[in-house]
């Protein structure tokens, strides 16, 4: 280990080379620190007070000791067509190896071309860098599962975009940054002995208890897809309850950890409408807010398509074992969801009415244009008294419905109101502070970026600013990909 407490390994290195290439982050002239994750940075054993002043080491410019930095190759289906991509723009320094034995990829972002650019710079520019910074942290207070940000430096480099851009690079922490495009690489490019080492390494680093599980008689690679599956599920289902569009749901982007990864063009709806799409190429609304848990199922079924050799050696059976699983996918996705949902309401028990409740009050939300967090704050707040949204005839009739359904249960009010807190965030990362947050710092002011990433730590803290929704205007919100 290091003085500054990196301490490093390489599993992943003994996969076959076809898994991925050693590759060096290129030099940065000029590196600056912009913003560095204390918090995290201790949870990793990691010593702040030396690595905060040393920006070269999050640029490239440095290596730390014990890294051995390789761009690793995957594929993807993008917007539902296979394509060869690989870490086009990212370098993974190692596995470090946190004081609570847990193991976390570091991967540089934005440091420079690799074995898989195709036709990119390899670079990254400073808005894009801590969007995903400012993003991936407030998913993680949110209690979401996700990668997350350690720093984001400046290169002292230009980036060239439509104009002549600041060159950044993002510290990104996962607990793999192994993807469903992983095994699509593998299954189209790889051999079945390749498809059975990936596999087995994931089953070791995320899922050991699959190695030690009773009956033997099990395929572990069916219990492998069930795991991702699972995952996926409850992720997904957390991101409907929050109001987040991921934006790029591409297989590339899904991770077997089962941990949000490539923030690109996400957003967080304000007004809620499943039909919500923010990524400016997303014109035919595949990756829309509404379509995010069926996407899950698309992509899983890639996955298993990938896996499919190693489920059963009749391709029949195997076929027949994955669709149960996708199948059931369907049904974890709905119930976390759902269960999601009493909490926002403070319903206890399952009851039949319960989605009649739920889907009511998402469609008059939905014709009143209004806001989904701020909707259901100001029902919790009607459990105390009254709310001027129940002066809309329609949330009047729905009140009635769901005072009647709340009467019928043992829970005291007050306890319903708490499970309402906890479900209920007053604060997430609105479309509008995030872009007030990042045109400061393109101007070296990172004072309203450090605000907004206060706030997101507490999301259940009630604060006017950041709950406030936008203006008319810049509802009309559009992101980029890539960029
Ligand atoms: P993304 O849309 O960020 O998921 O990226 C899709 C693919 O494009 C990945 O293989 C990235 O590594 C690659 N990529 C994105 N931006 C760049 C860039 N500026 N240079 C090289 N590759 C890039
Ligand atoms: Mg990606």
């Amino acid at each position: 280990m290091s003085v500054d407490g990196w301490n490093f390994e390489h599993t992943y290195t003994n996969l076959p080379e076809i898994f991925y290439s050693n590759q060096e982050p290129a030099n940065a002239p000029d590196p600056q620190m912009v913003v560095f994750n204390r918090e995290l940075a201790q949870a990793l054993g990691l010593r702040s007070d030396k690595l905060a002043d040393t920006p070269q080491v999050f640029a490239g410019a440095s290596l730390p000791y014990g890294a051995k930095p390789i761009a690793q190759a995957y594929a993807g289906y993008q917007f539902g067509h296979f394509a060869m991509l690989g870490d086009g723009r990212a370098v993974l320094l190692g596995e470090q190896i946190a004081p609570d034995g847990r193991r976390f990829d570091i991967q540089l972002k934005g440091s420079g071309r690799t074995t898989y650019s195709r036709n990119g710079d390899g670079l990254a520019a400073l808005s894009p860098m801590l969007r995903e910074y400012i993003i991936s942290e407030a998913m993680f207070a949110l209690g979401i599962p996700t990668t997350r940000s350690l720093a984001v430096v400046l290169t002292g480099k230009g980036v060239i975009r439509e104009k002549v851009l600041q060159g950044a690079v993002l510290t990104r922490v996962a607990s793999s940054h192994i993807r469903v495009g992983t095994f699509n690489y593998i299954s189209a490019f790889g051999k079945n002995e390749d498809l059975r080492a990936l596999s087995d390494y994931c089953i070791l680093r995320h899922f050991p208890w699959i190695e030690s599980r009773k009956d033997e008689s099990q395929n572990k690679y069916v219990l492998l897809l069930r795991e991702v599956a699972r995952l996926q599920a409850s992720l997904i289902a957390k991101w409907q309850l929050v109001g987040f569009v991921h934006g790029v749901m591409n297989t590339d982007n899904m991770a077997i950890s089962g941990e949000t990864i490539d923030y690109g063009p996400c957003a967080f709806m304000d007004a809620y409408d499943p039909e919500t799409v923010f990524s400016s190429i997303d014109t035919a609304g595949r990756y829309a807010f509404g379509n995010q848990s069926g996407i899950g199922a698309w992509n899983l079924s890639r996955f298993a398509e990938s896996l499919l050799p190693l489920l059963h050696e009749d391709e029949g059976k195997a076929v027949e074992l994955a669709q149960e699983e996708i199948a059931d996918y369907w049904k974890l996705y709905n119930e976390s969801w759902l269960a999601g949902m009493r909490g926002k309401l403070g319903l206890s028990g399952e009851e039949p009415e319960n989605i009649g409740l739920v889907t009511e009050l998402l469609g008059l939300m939905w014709k009143h244009e209004l806001d989904y967090t701020n909707t259901f704050r100001s029902i919790m707040y009607a459990h105390q008294g009254d709310s001027p949204l129940f002066e809309i005839s329609e949330f009047a009739a729905w009140n009635e419905k769901w005072r009647a359904r709340l009467g019928r249960q043992k829970l005291s009010q007050d306890h319903a109101v708490d499970i309402m807190k906890k479900h209920n965030p007053a604060v997430i990362p609105r479309n509008h502070r995030v872009e007030e947050a990042l045109a400061a710092a393109e101007q070296g002011d990172y004072s309203v970026m450090n605000d907004l990433l206060t706030a997101c730590r507490e999301p259940y803290q009630e604060s006017e600013h950041y709950s406030l929704p936008p203006e008319p205007a810049s509802c009309k919100y559009k992101t980029f990909c890539g960029t």
